[in-house]
C-alpha cells in the first residue's frame, strides 16, 4: 500500500489493499484518480445504479485528499468578489450556495454511512492577526443577510480566552463547519462504492486514453477499460494522459506537521476543540487531534518540491511565534501534498468533449468543493442537471507552465509581505 508517512496513515482504520487491473473491463463510467473528487463522482454514479470503475495510480487517498488539514467549510480557494467579477453576481451567489451544499454533503454522508472513524468535530474559528473587528461584523452580517448563514462574532477577550496568544484579535466562529480525518472518510466512501457494485483498482495508473469515439478506451500497463464516459479527477498529480488538463493547472505543494503528544503543554496554549485558521492571505491553520494530545499545524506553499522537514522548521517558527509557551513542543512528523491550481483559482468542472469530463483544480479549499464537483459531474452524466455549467466561466485555459509557477511563487511572497506589513501596523 503506497502512502506517505502521515498522521492519517498512522491512524487509518481500514487496511484493505485493492487489486491491480489485469485484462479488459467494461463499465458505464471510468474514473481516473481515487481522491475526493473521483470517489464522490463514483459514489453518486454507483448510487444511481451505474457500473463504475475507478483507476488509482497508487492507493485510495494517496493524493491531497488523504493528507490535508481536514477543514470542511464553505467557500472556494478564491474570494466571493473575484468569483463575482469572473461569473457575475447572480452566478457567484449560486456558486457560493453550492459550496455550502458541499459541506452539508460531507456531514450527511458521514451520518448516513456511519463513518465514525472520520471523527467529525464541529466548529471552525477564523481569527484576525490585526485589530479590525468591524470588518468581521460586516462579513457576518453579509453572510446572514445573503445566505441565511450564521457566524458568531468573537471579541478579542473571547478569542484570547481559548487561544492564549497576544497575536490574535477578533474572530468569527462557524458552528456549521467541522473538521475530519479525511483519509478514513475517503476509505469509507471507497468501501461504499464497492458495496454498491463498483470496482476500484489500485497501483493502476491510466497510461493512455482514446477518447474520440462513443466508446472510450483507457489503457493501463496491465489492462484496459472500455466505457461510455470518462472522468479525470487527478488533481495536483495530473500527468500527461490528458494533455489539455495538464496544461491547465499548476501543482502547488503545501505542508503539515504533527506535534509530539503533550496534552498538558498544549492546553496552556489552545483550549478549544475548534479548528483554527488565521485571516492572513498566506496564513496558518491548525487543530488538536488525538483527543487534544497533539497539534496538527499546516501552512506555507512552494512551487518546487521542498523537503517537509525544512518546511516543518518554518511552520514551527510560526507556531512558537504565535504561542511562545509551545517552544518546548517537539515536532514528530511532517509531510507535504500537491494541490492543483488553475490561473483563475477556481475549480475546473465540466465536459471537455462528449463523454469526457474533468473535475479538478480545487486548490487549498477542496473538501467541500470536491464534494460538489463530484455531485455535479455525476448529475451531468446521469442527465439529471446541468448545474456543472455554472463553472463554465472558469475554463481550462493554459496555466502558464514554468512561468506560471514563477508568478505563483512571487504572488505568494507578495501576500506574505503584505500580511507582515498589516500585522506590523496593527
Ligand atoms: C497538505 C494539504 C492540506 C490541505 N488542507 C485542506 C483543508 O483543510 N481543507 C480543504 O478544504 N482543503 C484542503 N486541502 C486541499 C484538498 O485536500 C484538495 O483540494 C483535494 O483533496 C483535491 O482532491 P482531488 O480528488 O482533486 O485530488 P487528489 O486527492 O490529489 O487525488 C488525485 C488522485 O489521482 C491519482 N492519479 C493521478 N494521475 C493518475 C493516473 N494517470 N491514473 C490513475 N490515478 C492517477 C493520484 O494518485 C491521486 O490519488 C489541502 C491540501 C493539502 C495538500
Amino acid at each position: 500500500m503506497s502512502y506517505p508517512d502521515t498522521y492519517y496513515r498512522r491512524t487509518m482504520t481500514d487496511e484493505k489493499v485493492r487489486p491491480v487491473l489485469n485484462g479488459t473491463a467494461d463499465c458505464d463510467t471510468v474514473i481516473i484518480g481515487a481522491g475526493l473528487a473521483g470517489l464522490t463522482t463514483a459514489l453518486q454514479l454507483a448510487r444511481a445504479g451505474q457500473s463504475v470503475i475507478v483507476l488509482e495510480a497508487e492507493s485510495v487517498g494517496f493524493g491531497a485528499s488523504g493528507r490535508n488539514g481536514g477543514f470542511v467549510s464553505p467557500g472556494f480557494a478564491t474570494g466571493g468578489g473575484d468569483i463575482a467579477r469572473m461569473a457575475g453576481p447572480e452566478a457567484a451567489r449560486k456558486i457560493h450556495l453550492l459550496s455550502i451544499e458541499g459541506v452539508d454533503f460531507i456531514r450527511e454522508t458521514i451520518r448516513e454511512l456511519g463513518i465514525e472513524a472520520a471523527h467529525p468535530q464541529p466548529g471552525i474559528t477564523s481569527v484576525l492577526r490585526h485589530d479590525d473587528g468591524e470588518s468581521l461584523k460586516t462579513h457576518a452580517q453579509h453572510m446572514a443577510r445573503d445566505y441565511g448563514y450564521e457566524l458568531e462574532y468573537l471579541d478579542r477577550d473571547q478569542v484570547r480566552s481559548v487561544l492564549k496568544s497576544n497575536r490574535y484579535f477578533q474572530g468569527l466562529r462557524d458552528a456549521r463547519a467541522f473538521h475530519i480525518h479525511p483519509l478514513n472518510y475517503l476509505r469509507a466512501i471507497a468501501a461504499e462504492i464497492e458495496r454498491l457494485g463498483g470496482h476500484i483498482y489500485e497501483g493502476t495508473p491510466a497510461a493512455a486514453a482514446d477518447l474520440d469515439g462513443p466508446e472510450k478506451i483507457v489503457r493501463t500497463t496491465t489492462g484496459l477499460v472500455k466505457a461510455r464516459q470518462v472522468v479525470f479527477t487527478t488533481g495536483g498529480y495530473t500527468g500527461g494522459v490528458n494533455r489539455r488538463l495538464k496544461r491547465a493547472f499548476l501543482p502547488i505543494a503545501t505542508y503539515v506537521m504533527l506535534s509530539e503528544e503533550a496534552p498538558d503543554l498544549i492546553r496552556q496554549a489552545i483550549a478549544t476543540t475548534d479548528a483554527i485558521g488565521d485571516n492572513r492571505r498566506a496564513g496558518d491553520y491548525y487543530r488538536l487531534v488525538d483527543g487534544g494530545r497533539r497539534i496538527l499545524w499546516g501552512g506555507r506553499i512552494t512551487t518546487r518540491a521542498a523537503s517537509p522537514a525544512t518546511l516543518a522548521g518554518e511552520l514551527r517558527r510560526e507556531m512558537t511565534g504565535t504561542y511562545p509557551q509551545l517552544s518546548g513542543l517537539k515536532t514528530e512528523l511532517a509531510w507535504s501534498g500537491l494541490m492543483s491550481y488553475a490561473r483563475h483559482l477556481m475549480p475546473q468542472i465540466g465536459e471537455m468533449q462528449p463523454g469526457v469530463w474533468h473535475c479538478t483544480a480545487f486548490g487549498g479549499h477542496g473538501l467541500n468543493t470536491t464534494a460538489i464537483g463530484g455531485k455535479l459531474v455525476a448529475e451531468g452524466i446521469l442527465g439529471q442537471s446541468d448545474r456543472h455549467a455554472l463553472f463554465k466561466p472558469f475554463g481550462l485555459s493554459w496555466a502558464g507552465g514554468v512561468a506560471g509557477l514563477a508568478v505563483a511563487q512571487l504572488t505568494y511572497w507578495k501576500l506574505q509581505a503584505q500580511d507582515w506589513w498589516r500585522e506590523r501596523a496593527a
